[in-house]
């Protein structure tokens, strides 16, 4: 029997990964701890002040914020400042902020042992995990277990390497589980040309190509040595800052959907219509993710599909509901789990 979990916010939170609504609330808290001269400080009174307002009254995250920024004519007005180049610094600096955030509340994963049992007992070789997570929590998950797995992109002889540049995705026909991360990954970066003073960009040969630190690295030195602009990695053709392929899903997805990033939303649907048993774990399914519902909704009614039971692992009754419209009853059995998925874990360990 094929298994297809499909993966969101709700599987992290219980690795110690924030919630999107957290995120800037926490960086806030993190920022005040430190010395006033450390480089978080500075990123909390550039980026993060400005907003101040707009945060406390949690009209504003982290996701919101990042759409914002992207937002030049609205941006240069919040900001106070008018050179393009300097604004999306500041956007990048914002998103490495978020991903140290990300990556210094796992470190310490209080459930480490849970979700190696996840990768170890609960996923087979012919089984797939979809994720709409940036975190390495899976990844980590993997490595801690030695569980052969793949991720899309080969390192070759290189695998612990610091950092590799990948042509482009490609899944093996080996037997073993596949990780789809369809909204990115933290430890992936991009080149998207070179932006000049006067905010013209310079269109450079590798953009969209996709540099990958490797999983060992970015478990350990990665976020130590790299959460910040100043020691970033470059583009080998033009020099930009390359960028990290973490994709709020308002925003720019139809960069991660087009070229070869449609790979990953090919394979998935692949697996979706392969599989017999899907499991939603801390999924939202809201409709606003437009391109996941669809994905879903066609994979599934896909003349080939084979799956007869849909598994909702969630602790709130109006996700499982959700999950119930959005899975008309016929042919398509599905069963609430209602319970976080840590619960879920322990559940399963007491009794196998
Ligand atoms: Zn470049």
């Amino acid at each position: 029997m094929k298994k297809v979990y499909f993966i969101g916010s709700g599987f992290s939170c219980g690795a110690g990964a924030p919630l999107t609504k957290d995120i800037l609330h926490n960086i806030k808290r993190r920022a005040k701890s430190l010395p006033p001269a450390h480089e978080l400080n500075e990123i909390v009174t550039k980026i993060i002040k400005p907003f101040e307002s707009l945060i406390n009254n949690n009209q504003i995250d982290a996701e919101s914020l990042l759409t914002a920024l992207n937002n030049f004519s609205i941006a240069r007005h919040v900001l106070q400042e008018n050179n393009r180049s300097k604004l999306i610094r500041w956007r990048d600096d914002l998103k490495w902020t978020i991903i140290w955030e990300i990556g210094k509340s796992v470190e310490n994963n209080p459930n480490k042992n849970l979700y190696d049992y996840f990768v170890k007992n609960l996923v087979d070789k012919n089984d797939a995990i979809l994720s709409l997570n940036y975190d390495l929590i899976v990844e980590n998950a993997f490595e801690r277990t030695n569980v052969q797995y793949d991720p899309g992109y080969h390192f070759g002889n290189n695998q612990y390497g610091d950092f590799t540049q990948v042509a482009k995705f490609q899944f093996q026909n080996k037997s073993m589980p596949r990780l789809i991360k369809l909204h990115g990954s933290m430890n992936w970066l991009k080149c998207n040309g070179h932006v000049q003073g006067n905010g013209t960009v310079i269109d450079c040969p590798n953009n969209g190509n996709l540099w990958v630190f490797s999983k060992k690295v970015a478990d350990t030195q990665y976020f130590a040595q790299h959460h910040f602009t100043k020691n970033l990695k470059h583009c080998d053709t033009c020099d930009s800052i390359l960028d990290p392929v973490i994709i709020p899903p308002q925003l720019d997805k139809s960069d991660l959907i087009k070229n070869h990033y449609q790979i990953l939303w090919n394979q998935a649907y692949l697996e979706l219509i392969k599989a017999d048993e899907i499991t939603f774990i801390g999924c939202s399914l809201r409709e606003a993710d437009v391109d996941v519902c669809n994905l879903l909704r066609f994979a599934v009614n896909d003349p080939k599909a084979r799956v007869s039971s849909i598994n909702v692992i969630d602790p709130t009754m109006n996700t499982i509901d959700r999950f119930k419209r959005f899975f008309r009853p016929g042919k398509i059995t599905v069963k609430p789990i209602k319970m976080d998925f840590i619960e879920y874990l322990r559940t399963m360990q007491s009794t196998n």
